[in-house]
């Protein structure tokens, strides 16, 4: 069975996430920064006696990544980048100067995400969306199975992502939650990038946005 634990981390409570299934497991979105929340995560994965898989990142925004180098140092697993934000990524130690994030550490051996649409680590299996407009190559994670779906910054519960940042454009955004993430299914969970979990047809319903 897959299990799902989910931290709130950094100055953006930026929500980091990691799915497990038997002994293996995966960190999507590692936003750890400060000591105390490398600690947390660190102790949880070694709680847990989780074998560490890789690092998937849905989208290279700072909040996001600033947890790469600390657990690529430990667990020294493969980084997983969506390939239409290596650029932005290659620009990150720049970026974290500009928010005040001075103990950002930067790691540079990431692989890129293509054009898969499933992605199987151990026993762990996705269906990989597309979901540009928060950012350039945005990606969704979803597990069919579970009804869940990791989804980043694309949709919030009554929001969505912001499209003002480098790579933003609103009307793609709203174009990827519509036509693609939606189509997962009125009953997944949607586990995001900030705030707490929603479902699909609440969102469909109520979100402001979108009606
Ligand atoms: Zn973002």
């Amino acid at each position: 069975m897959i299990q799902i634990k989910s931290f709130t981390f950094n100055d953006f409570q930026e929500n980091t996430y990691i799915i497990s299934r038997n002994n293996q497991c995966i960190i999507i979105d590692p936003g750890n920064y400060y000591d105390n929340e490398n600690i947390e995560i660190k102790n949880f994965i070694d709680s847990k006696n989780f074998i560490v898989n890789c690092i998937l990142l849905t989208h290279c925004h700072i909040d996001h990544i600033l947890g790469v180098k600390y657990l690529q140092d430990i667990f020294n697993v493969d980084v997983f980048i969506p390939a239409g934000e290596e650029e932005m990524y290659k620009s990150s130690e720049n970026i974290a100067v500009l928010y005040g994030l001075n103990s950002y550490n930067h790691f540079e051996g990431v692989k890129l995400l293509g054009s898969e649409n499933k992605l199987s680590f151990g026993d762990i299996n996705f269906d990989v969306l597309n979901v540009p407009g928060h950012s350039q190559d945005h990606r969704a994670f979803f597990l069919k199975d579970e009804k869940a779906c990791l989804s980043g910054d694309v949709l919030f519960k009554n929001s969505i992502g912001r499209t003002d940042l480098p790579g933003g454009d609103y009307d793609t955004l709203i174009k990827s939650i519509k036509n693609t993430l939606f189509l997962v299914g009125d009953d997944v969970t949607i586990y995001p990038g900030h705030g707490p979990l929603t479902l699909v047809k609440d969102e469909i319903e109520q979100n402001p946005f979108l009606n």
